[in-house]
């Protein structure tokens, strides 16, 4: 399994270019689910093309919310690739398994959904902008099971005890306390930034 940060406000890696947005590439079992799409098309398929990530070769789009900072990459997506499975925030705030490995929190808060993913290591939560607060969404993922990493916009989260049992981290894109989150766990949170892959055997 394998995920590789495409989108995001910093770069990890030369010759990408940073903007305000997120959006992560998830590769599962030669699935490839495209988690948000950044704020530009323009930038995503440049950052994409850099990373040797074909776009048309994505099957499908998991948009948490409807922000242009996670949607304004979709478009051009669609222009290459029209006929992309899409999944779209719906209206049910119940956790549900919508392919194999891959579980969507449902709706909370004011319409956004969070990724999680079932991987050898425990669960990986992924978090658009996190606006219903990420220690919820970490809550209901412990129902799924054991969180092993979590990644995305954390927006304004500072609960940061609720992380302490996390074995991996990555404040992207709007989180607000990165530099506390890297102090605080300086062993297992580590920088985001577009170009940065993280491989769970
Ligand atoms: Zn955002
Ligand atoms: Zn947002």
């Amino acid at each position: 399994m394998k995920m590789t940060i495409v989108y995001d406000n910093e770069v990890w890696k030369k010759g990408l270019k940073a903007d305000w947005g997120f959006s992560c590439l998830v590769e599962i079992e030669r699935r490839k689910l495209l988690f948000d799409t950044g704020a530009d098309g323009g930038i995503l398929l440049y950052n994409m093309e850099r990373l040797g990530i074909n776009s048309r070769n994505i099957d499908a789009v998991f948009l948490s919310h409807n922000h242009w900072d996670h949607t304004g990459g979709l478009q051009s997506l669609l222009g290459i690739k029209p006929d992309m499975r899409i999944y779209m925030p719906d209206f049910s705030s119940r956790p549900k398994e919508f392919l194999p490995d891959l579980i969507t929190t449902g709706i909370l808060g004011d319409m956004e959904q969070s990724l999680i993913i079932k991987t050898s290591k425990g669960l990986v939560v992924i978090g658009g902008c996190s606006h219903p607060g990420l220690e919820n969404i970490l809550n209901i993922a412990r129902k799924q099971g054991r969180i092993y990493a979590v990644l995305g916009g954390f927006h304004g989260f500072d609960k940061f005890d609720t992380l302490q049992d996390v074995s991996l981290i990555l404040p992207c894109h709007c989180t607000q306390y990165k530099q506390r989150i890297m102090k605080l766990y300086p062993k297992r949170a580590i920088r985001c930034g577009a170009g940065r892959i993280i491989e769970i055997p």
